[in-house]
């Protein structure tokens, strides 16, 4: 089974930015290496959530490329993106699945219900168009 690895440094930033955002979306892009089924997050890069809408996320596709040339000089990739779910809900919702777009692409997603309740974060990756869980090891910074 494919498995996301992320270190505990990595883990408690998504943490603290999901509740930085909260009520809002935080968002960012994974850079890591992957080595078989084995996904290994290098870097998590917070960027701009440009959505007008309080319930959405959308990366400024700028960053994104930016980013993508950055990870590449030094050969890495961008492996997937993640942003958080501020009503609690731990999968994927209909907008996400309206906006997956690259097969391979992991998506984790850090969800909570109060910006002081515990987050849990979960990880897909999209195949056929469609987001399976995948395995997720997010060091032990987590809560
Ligand atoms: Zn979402």
């Amino acid at each position: 089974m494919t498995r996301l690895v992320l270190d505990g440094l990595q883990g408690a930033q998504i943490v603290r930015e999901a509740r930085d955002a909260f009520p809002r979306e935080c968002c960012g892009l994974i850079e890591g290496v992957s080595d078989g089924d084995l996904i290994r997050a290098t870097a998590l890069h917070a960027t701009r959530n440009i959505a007008g809408e309080t319930d959405r996320f959308e990366i400024d596709p700028a960053e994104h490329i930016r980013l993508l040339r950055t990870a590449r000089a030094v050969g890495h990739q961008i492996v997937g993106c993640y942003h958080s779910h501020p009503n609690g809900r731990r999968d994927p919702s209909e907008r996400d699945r309206h906006n997956v777009a690259e097969d391979g692409f992991v998506w984790l997603i850090a969800s909570l219900s109060t910006p002081h309740a515990p987050v849990s974060l979960h990880a897909f990756m999209v195949a056929n168009g469609e987001f399976q869980p995948i395995a997720l090891d997010a060091g032990a910074t987590t809560g």
